[in-house]
């Protein structure tokens, strides 16, 4: 039932709070590894209502576990989701917007270690294909279907730009990192959208040669092991699919950005070194530059800080009127258990703090406590599994 449940979603609209327009955000929660079927899961996903598909993720409080604290998303997908489930429900509708001449951007957030690259990237068996290479052969499906359409009219090509944000500065993931002039790339305003100066562009025709460039380029990234995770990636990735539409003398461009974002985990936990601290304190900024975006969004402040990092401004949420898709990534642990709540916190539309039974409390003397929900919380209380 709950695939079904999750096939009926429909997360692809703006949610309008307070005068601002916040893109829709979905949690992902990743299945424990191999290592870890031995410990406690303390994240859960559920829905509001029975039959309404999964919106809510539950965590107990860190300081006093008889508390539970829910957080509303615009769906919330359990450890058992696939990356094909993923990626029908919240990116293939976009697609046709893309085609239309929108751009779509579509980013995974949250503590290394979540599943981010996962989701974005995903593995090499087809079936543990993340969003990225699904998007892109869309693209190209979708691409053919428009030029057979048009009676061949239309062409349809892709370009494809790549490249990271590593300490606030932009590098061409298509340049060897002995090339790279440290300072960067430099960002300029145009026509409303933040573009990436002397960012080069490959012309990119099929799957295989997308997947050629991709781990070519993947290799160029910025990665170091932390204590977290060895693979942790400290810079933002960003991949941009620029889709070209020509026909006769009109072109209609749109462009597809997939972004990875650095991990969102707190220093004092990884036990970072000092170059990893100049990283971290870098990669926090715009995290909390990015939360405060989200915030000021929310509330429909006038002023949206996004100009105060290069990854907010690339993003340039609630900027522009394309379609943006925030993915937080969590990890169900009990050892993730206050980096799991700052991200909550900063990306849920709702929180609300509820009472929840604890099982096994008291034993014979009593039956179960009845406890109920905090006064305004219109949400059912449920015992953790
Ligand atoms: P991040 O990029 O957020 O640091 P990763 O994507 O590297 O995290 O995921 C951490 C580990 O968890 C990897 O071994 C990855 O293969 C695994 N993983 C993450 N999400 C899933 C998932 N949905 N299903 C199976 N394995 C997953
Ligand atoms: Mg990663």
């Amino acid at each position: 039932t709950r695939h079904l449940r999750v096939l009926q979603q429909n997360t692809n609209h703006l949610l309008i709070m307070g005068g601002g327009v916040l893109p829709p955000i979905v949690a992902r929660i990743r299945p424990l590894l191999d290592n870890e079927l031995d410990k406690d899961i303390i994240v859960t996903a559920d829905s509001s209502q029975d039959g309404k598909p999964m919106n809510i993720v539950r965590i107990p409080s860190p300081k006093n576990e008889s508390e539970e604290f829910s957080f509303q998303f615009n769906g919330v997908y359990d450890m058992g989701t696939t990356q094909e489930e993923l990626f029908t429900n919240e990116v293939a509708p976009t697609l046709k917007s893309l085609f239309q001449g929108l751009d779509v951007t579509i980013f995974a957030y949250g503590v290394t270690g979540t599943g981010k690259t996962h989701t974005m990237r995903g593995g090499m068996k087809l079936s543990e294909r993340g969003v990225i290479p699904r998007l892109l052969s869309g693209i190209y499906r979708r691409g053919r279907k428009v030029s057979k359409d048009s009676g061949g009219e239309t062409s349809v090509s892709v370009n494809l730009s790549y490249y990271e944000i590593y300490n606030d500065k932009v590098y061409d993931l298509f340049e060897s990192p002995e090339k790279r002039s440290l300072a960067g790339l430099p960002l300029r305003e145009k026509d409303g959208k933040t573009i990436v100066v002397g960012l080069s562009e490959r012309a990119c025709d099929d799957l295989k040669d997308f997947e050629r460039l991709y781990i070519e380029a993947n290799n160029n990234r910025s990665t170091a092991g932390t204590k977290l995770n060895a693979q942790s990636s400290r810079s933002h990735a960003i991949l941009m699919v620029k889709l070209i539409q020509t026909n006769g003398n009109e072109t209609l461009i749109s462009t597809a950005s997939a972004i990875d974002l650095a991990g969102s985990e707190d220093n004092r936990r990884t036990e970072n070194g000092k170059e990893r601290m100049v990283e971290s304190a870098s990669i926090n900024k715009s995290l909390f530059v990015l939360s405060q975006c989200v915030d000021a969004i929310g509330r429909g402040d006038k002023r949206i800080p996004y100009r105060e990092s290069k990854m907010t401004r690339i993003l340039s949420l609630g900027q522009n009127n394309g379609i943006t898709i925030m993915i937080l990534n969590l990890a169900p642990l009990r050892s993730y258990h206050l980096d799991t709540l700052s991200s909550l916190n900063v990306s849920s539309r709702a929180k609300r703090i509820e009472v929840r039974e604890i099982e096994n409390e008291v034993v014979f003397t009593q039956p179960p406590r009845k406890t109920a929900p905090l006064s305004g919380s219109s949400i059912q209380r449920q015992p953790l599994r």
